[in-house]
């Protein structure tokens, strides 16, 4: 039988933040998990739905993280729950490529006809977004026979060693883990806030030029591009750069591998975040918030780059596990059930002007940018607008300690982004979005130089 529960949707605090059993859960991660891994909140979770998280002493916060993305329909969503508890009782695991099941096909079939571009598709599944990038480069290299692989400034493609060489941020992601792969070349990204050029076809050719000269496209077997970055600061490139890098792979025979891994899934008011700028990627990677919190990631694209590889030559122990599959399932249901792709789009409709208004009257708002429930400021100085982390870390811890979840981003760490679930109350969204607004205006009035 079903046992779901979803925690009161309102803010709450009970306790100081961190409370007493967090604060003992955390003299126990201390001794026992390696302090790299180093959580933002110090508190401890133990339930969630729609728009609050619970942490282990009672207190309400509300989400505007959706765990970076990945919870897109809300945590514990009733429909990825239900056909959880149901796989689970039935079978846990049997090896896609040993014995298959269909759910796997049935997640393939969904994301062939999600992805944009109306062409033949196929599906391989895997369990972590930085797995299924290399996977891309995987296919791309044995479709292409070439070697080399272009990524851009600001990129954020996962941990593991290809993906830290396609990673543009050293310091945490890269610091004394080299040496890392090679045939990773960086292009110039389009950043429109801070490079000035608001014509993308103009930025695309200055990376163009850079890809000509010092790599040569025919020796490239594929670039890897973020839509709109995500760890990178929600960066949203010009209009026109992205289909014109489009152009030059179609001409050079250069697979165009999109990550889709934060800003897919309905995130963006679209299924896909390509959709907003025209363009047909010959490969998607998937992954955050394709399974509702069930570790699932994908590769979907032409079927004949998809299919050039040896037979046996892609693949995983878990990787598309009946589990996560389920709960795949259950996303394209409720994605559909609940309209998300207008309620992102609705969501973007409340944050952005009041977000807009805060770089109008405030000094250290530097810039505002992202497209429907990806939204993100980023924090300068007043007189300067050189990058400011310590406002965006200042703003962050406000909101922490008012009940509000929030994630920093950026290479200069000075970018503060809202994730919230597509699920979330509307009254959450705006209380939420009023501690956010009272923290960063607070933050200005102390460095008191507004104006
Ligand atoms: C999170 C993320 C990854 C890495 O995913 P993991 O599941 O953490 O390996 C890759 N690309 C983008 C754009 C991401 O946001």
């Amino acid at each position: 039988m079903l046992n779901h529960t979803t925690p009161e949707q309102q803010r709450r605090l009970v306790t100081e933040m961190p409370g007493s059993r967090s604060a003992e859960l955390d003299r126990r991660r201390l001794e026992a998990v390696a302090h790299a891994v180093t959580p933002t909140l110090p508190v401890f979770i133990e339930s969630g739905g729609q728009g609050i998280l619970v942490d282990v002493d009672g207190n309400h916060l509300i989400d505007f993280g959706s765990g970076i993305a990945v919870t897109n329909v809300g945590n514990a969503a009733p429909a990825v729950v239900r056909r959880v508890q149901e796989q689970a009782a039935k079978l846990t695991h049997t090896c896609f490529l040993l014995a298959p099941y269909e759910s796997y096909v049935a997640v393939c079939e969904e994301l062939n006809q999600a992805t944009p571009g109306d062409f033949v598709k196929r599906t391989a599944l895997f369990n972590s977004g930085a797995e299924a990038v290399e996977n891309a480069v995987k296919f791309a290299r044995s479709f292409t026979g070439r070697n080399a692989v272009v990524a851009f400034e600001h990129a954020f493609h996962g941990r593991t060693n290809l993906t830290m060489a396609l990673t543009a941020k050293y310091d945490p992601y890269k610091s004394g883990f080299g040496p890392f792969a090679p045939e990773v070349y960086r292009a110039p990204l389009s950043y429109p806030y801070r490079d000035g050029q608001t014509d993308g076809v103009a930025a695309a050719e200055r990376t163009i030029a850079y890809l000509d000269k010092q790599i040569g496209g025919p020796n490239v077997a594929a670039l890897v591009i973020e839509p709109i970055q995500g760890e990178g600061g929600f960066i949203v490139p010009a209009e026109g750069f992205l289909p014109r890098l489009q152009q030059w792979c179609n001409e050079h025979g250069v697979v165009f591998v999109v990550d889709e891994i934060q800003a897919g899934f309905a995130r963006t008011g679209k299924m896909f975040a390509s959709e907003h700028f025209g363009i047909e990627p010959d490969l998607v990677v998937t992954a955050k918030g394709l399974a509702g919190g069930l570790p699932l990631s994908a590769v979907t694209g032409r079927a004949e780059i998809m299919d050039a590889p040896q037979k046996g030559g892609i693949g995983g122990t878990y990787a598309g596990n009946p589990l996560a599959c389920e709960a795949a399932l259950g996303v394209f249901e409720t994605i559909r059930s609940e309209g998300l792709l207008d309620r992102a789009a609705w969501i973007g409709s409340v944050i952005r002007p009041q977000l807009e208004h805060l770089q109008e009257t405030l000094g250290i708002v530097g810039d505002v940018r992202g497209i429907g429930a990806m939204q993100a400021i980023e924090f300068v100085d007043p007189v300067t607008q050189v990058p400011a982390p310590e406002h965006a870390a200042a703003v962050a811890q406000a909101c922490h300690s008012a009940g509000v979840v929030v994630l920093v981003a950026g290479t200069y760490g000075n970018v503060i982004r809202l994730l919230p679930p597509l699920v979330i109350p509307e009254d959450l969204l705006r209380e939420g979005l009023e501690v956010f607004t009272r923290a960063i205006t607070e933050r200005d009035a102390l460095v008191g130089l507004t104006g």
